[in-house]
């Protein structure tokens, strides 16, 4: 009788009976609503992101950890899971939700003024609104502390210039949160899209992460009232608190993207016959599949733990590094190797395990790349900080 890779571990039974529910709400809307269409929307490169931001937002899972202004207030547990289940259909689905979610909903939900959550908030958490979250720049990406996006006060408004690179959801977003330098160090803007000065022409191309949009910010002397500003937070604590947030999410994501490799790649073995038997009767392949299970399964007791320790308030940033250098690493590696498996039909869009390895190229670079968790890792277990 087989089993699943997760079932080998009996995930379920360390599940709420509100996580499972919210696990399989998002499973079937994803298995409904995106999966037919993936493939189509890979190869053209496009995503129907507004439209899917609504009804995500209908299924309440934008901001869901957040509580208030129409967010769910989930926990963060059950947050991480409809991040797995969003990105075993696609890691650009997923980062449409992380950014939306994680990034800027968080930032204003944080750090923004009364005002600032009031406004967009609600709106953000339908879907009726999208937002993103410049941080990175052309020369500055994982050392953002020199970033040189500049806003300098004229009378009673700010003014930003400069260029922000690599930038989830740009284009589409009717409201963009900005990091830039002030005289006080680096701060956080809310900028409305449609100020004059602000354009977000899309990065084409790409081979990875091909069903997201991804952009540039050019910020032409901006013009914005005094206000716009976070008030309180100042240096490079504000960006980095929603990181965590973002690279918590991808922790559990990550393992949606290998499990779908790998229950694509089971199912694909059982059927395909070499030397006449199937090819998940052989030794070689099994011994694959089991390392591959085991990888799976360390990653989702993992999650589970850091999510728990999410939840009790007890999270530490270099734990957060723990879980996502693991779990993305072990993901990319579990899909190359169901690539192998599938021979050549697996480098067609008609699996889905070259287009998560692909993707996993991206999700292995942002929210910190590798290089940079083994750093903060070996910071915390040494004392002696190693970036530079
Ligand atoms: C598809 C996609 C979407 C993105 N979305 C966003 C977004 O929405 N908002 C946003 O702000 N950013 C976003 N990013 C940017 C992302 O966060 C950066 O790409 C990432 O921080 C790495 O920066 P970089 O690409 O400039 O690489 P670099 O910083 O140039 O790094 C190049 C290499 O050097 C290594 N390295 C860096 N420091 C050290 C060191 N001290 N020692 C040894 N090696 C080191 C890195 O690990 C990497 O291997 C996105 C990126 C991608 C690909």
């Amino acid at each position: 009788m087989a089993t699943t890779p997760l079932g080998l571990f009996a995930i379920d039974g360390l599940l709420s009976d509100e996580e499972r529910a919210m696990r399989d709400t998002v499973r079937a809307f994803v298995d409904a609503r995106v999966r037919p269409h993936l493939a189509d929307w890979y190869d053209a490169g496009t995503l129907p992101a507004r439209d899917l931001a609504r009804e995500l937002g209908g299924l309440g899972v934008l901001g869901m950890h957040l509580e208030g202004y129409g967010c769910a207030g989930t926990s963060a547990t059950a947050y991480g899971l409809a991040c797995l289940e969003l990105e075993a259909a696609d890691s650009g689905l997923r980062s449409l939700v992380s950014v939306q979610g994680s990034l800027a909903m968080f930032a204003i939900w944080k750090w923004g003024t009364e005002e600032h959550k009031q406004t967009w908030l609600p709106r953000m958490a339908t879907g009726e609104a999208i937002g993103c979250f410049g941080l990175t720049e052309p020369d500055f990406g994982s050392n953002p502390a020199g970033l040189r996006t500049r806003a300098v006060r004229d009378g009673d408004a700010w003014v930003l210039t400069g260029t922000k690179m690599w930038i989830t959801n740009g284009s589409i977003a009717d409201v963009a949160v900005v990091w830039a330098q002030t005289d006080e160090g680096i701060r956080g803007f809310v900028v409305p899209t449609d100020t004059p000065g602000f354009t977000a022409p899309e990065i084409k191309r790409k081979l990875s992460l091909r069903a997201s949009v991804t952009s540039e910010l050019v910020l032409d002397g901006v013009r914005l009232p005094a206000d716009a500003v976070f008030p309180e937070v100042r240096g490079l604590r504000g960006p980095l608190s929603c990181l965590d947030e973002a690279r918590f999410g991808i922790v559990f994501g990550s393992l949606g993207a290998a499990r779908d490799c790998l229950e694509t790649t089971i199912a694909y073995a059982q059927q395909r016959e070499i030397f006449d038997k199937p090819l998940a009767a052989y030794q070689l392949t099994q011994a694959k599949l089991a390392d591959m299970s085991l990888e799976l399964g360390k990653g989702m007791l993992l999650a589970l733990h850091l999510g728990r320790l999410k939840d009790a308030g007890h999270l530490a940033t270099e734990q957060v590094s723990l879980g996502k250098l693991n779990n993305v690493r072990e993901a990319i590696a579990i899909a190359r190797e169901c690539r192998t498996i599938l021979g050549a039909a697996g480098i067609t869009l008609e699996y889905p395990v070259l287009r998560h390895a692909n993707n996993l190229e991206s999700v292995l670079t942002y929210e910190g790349t590798s290089e940079v968790h083994q750093l903060v890792i070996g910071r915390a277990l040494t004392g002696e900080a190693a970036f530079r």
